[in-house]
């Protein structure tokens, strides 16, 4: 063997020897838990719910609002077993946890579930038997619009209002304060929720200023009602 393929033959084994190091190294190596909480894409495009919410408002609220409560509830919840745990198990829990998980955890959840009630275009009313039911509990479809605008424009300051399912199967409307929900169990109107509006200034203010009220009026063009129909018959399943 010359001396020249010499060399060449220590370099190759030490080139093995080195690959081989490094891929023991990535096998043995733990990777980093997952959270399984993530941060969806938004459903539509920022313009898509015009001219009832504008493109500014989605933009703000979607990418600078509701990203920055995920982004500071994963970090609250940063190494617990909360990383692993259903938001809804969370909320059933709350009381047990810190301000920063419920005003975070809220903000986070509340945010996703407003953006899946909406849609550009969907129909003017619920139909089957989530109509039945809102016949049934609110005497009809116009006055159950009037009380949860009414749950909305009342709430003092910041916070939401809710359709929801209670224990016996049966919808009512409640206000909640800042990002708090009805699935937790701070709340006195505990249910499952099958719509909301955010009314935090910040939703409706680049628009509408000081006048919820048209805002509110305005979500009605918006409502996904295909989804508000298949979040009942889940609750209710
Ligand atoms: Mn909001």
């Amino acid at each position: 063997m010359s001396i020249k393929s010499l060399f060449i033959a220590v370099l190759a084994i030490s080139f093995v020897q080195c690959k081989s190091v490094a891929q023991t190294t990535a096998v043995v190596e733990t990777p980093a838990k997952e959270s399984i909480h993530k941060f969806a894409p938004l459903p539509y495009s920022y313009d898509a719910l015009e001219p009832y919410i504008d493109k500014m408002t989605m933009e703000i609220h979607y990418s600078r609002h509701h990203q920055a409560y995920y982004n500071n509830f994963m970090a609250a919840i940063k190494g617990t077993d909360l990383e692993s745990t259903p938001m809804i198990d969370i909320f059933a829990q709350m009381s047990t946890h810190s301000v920063a998980i419920k005003n975070n955890g809220g903000g986070y959840w509340n945010h996703e579930f407003f953006w899946n009630v909406m849609i550009p275009g969907g129909a003017s009313e619920p139909t089957g038997k989530l109509a039945d039911a809102i016949k049934e509990s609110f005497g009809s479809f116009e006055e159950f619009k009037k009380q949860f605008a009414d749950a909305g424009a009342k709430r003092f300051g910041s916070g939401w209002a809710w359709l929801s399912v209670a224990q016996d199967g049966k919808l009512f409307i409640s206000s909640t304060a800042n990002q708090d929900n009805p699935l937790m169990n701070t709340e006195t109107l505990r249910g499952t929720p099958v719509l909301a509006i955010d009314v935090w200034e910040h939703a409706y203010y680049l628009k509408y200023q000081n006048k919820r009220a048209d805002y509110l009026a305005a979500f009605w063009n918006v409502v996904n009602w295909d989804v508000v129909n298949q979040n009942f018959e889940q609750a209710v399943r």
